[in-house]
């Protein structure tokens, strides 16, 4: 096992991902396990340093080998590795950072998940080698992260880039936040299964329906995939009024942060991308305003369910 290390963890609502990496973002060993859902952050802190722990022993490494621990936690993240809000895990106010070089001995940082995922498309994924990027991970919520002049844009609290709460229709749906018609409450995986059971309700006829019934609690991507394969109306219009409302956003935050590209990722874009990245690429392609500037492409992440644990450790690289 070569020397000069990290580990790389993706703490999610139900499973944390952890992995050793080398320097150049080859993984070398990988491991997963359970999020602990007692609500106590302890148990959380104390599964991720187990997993990494386990995989340092696995590895027959030492500490000292280790050049530092990056860690990706679903929620809001202060400059000091603080959680300001974490709706899907149990650290909220917690100063994950510390905590973690405190379980293990080693340095440690702490970014927002989908804020890393882009990261670690652009040290090693679809945005390689591009300075200005915008991140779009549609799955239970909407996910964003912005990359400007090749550095995370952060804001004041480490808020920024929360891209699934912009309003593209005020006259939409509630969203979860509060706010009437955010980008979440329209293109998310949630809201897609939201509209495809208000036509299930209203009687319209679907496969989904054949498949899984007139009130199917959960939809799974590959669900959806194959029924758009099969162009079942009901699920073509869903993912048709989720598009635009992506195509909308990235038009808006085109004329923010001018990027070089629009990178989509996570589960939902991963099985059925190719039914939301042509209409948010005609949207892109039709703006009067930007046709004279550039163009922009939209792209679907290169590196899946990798894209958090790598983007965590090129900001152990960049901060340790
Ligand atoms: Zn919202």
């Amino acid at each position: 096992m070569p020397k000069g290390l990290y580990v790389g963890v993706d703490v999610g609502g139900t499973k944390i991902a952890a992995a050793l990496v080398d320097g150049k973002g080859r993984i070398l060993l990988r491991d997963k396990t359970a999020t602990p859902r007692d609500g106590k952050p302890k148990g959380v802190l104390k599964a991720i340093s187990v997993l990494v722990k386990g995989l340092l022993n696995e590895g027959g490494l030492r500490r000292k080998d280790l050049l530092g621990v990056g860690a990706g936690v679903p929620g809001i993240v202060d400059g000091e590795g603080r959680m300001l809000a974490a709706p899907n895990v149990a650290l909220a106010g917690v100063r994950v950072g510390r905590e973690l070089e405190k379980a293990l001995g080693a340095d440690a940082v702490v970014g927002n998940d989908v804020n890393l995922g882009v990261l670690g498309e652009q040290w090693l994924g679809a945005a390689r080698g591009h300075e200005n990027v915008v991140g779009i991970f549609p799955g239970t919520g909407v996910g964003g992260g912005v990359i400007v002049g090749g550095e995370l844009l952060l804001g004041t609290h480490g808020a920024a880039a929360e891209l699934g709460h912009i309003v593209v229709d005020p006259e939409g749906p509630v969203c979860g936040c509060g706010i009437r018609g955010c980008l979440e409450a329209l293109a998310s995986r949630t809201a897609i299964e939201k509209d495809i059971r208000r036509a299930l309700r209203r009687g319209e006829r679907s496969l989904i329906r054949d498949w899984l019934g007139k009130a199917p609690k959960v939809i799974k991507s590959k669900v959806l995939a194959k029924a758009l394969k099969r162009k079942d109306p009901v699920v073509m219009h869903a993912f048709h009024q989720a598009a635009q409302a992506l195509g909308l956003a990235c038009v808006s935050l085109r004329h923010v942060f001018d990027p070089e590209l629009f990178v989509f990722g996570g589960g939902l874009v991963e099985a059925c991308g190719q039914h939301l990245l042509p209409a948010v690429q005609d949207a892109l392609d039709e703006d009067p305003l930007f046709k004279k500037v550039s163009s922009c492409e939209a792209v679907p992440s290169e590196l899946g369910d990798d894209a958090v644990i790598l983007g965590a450790v090129a900001l152990a690289k960049r901060t340790l």
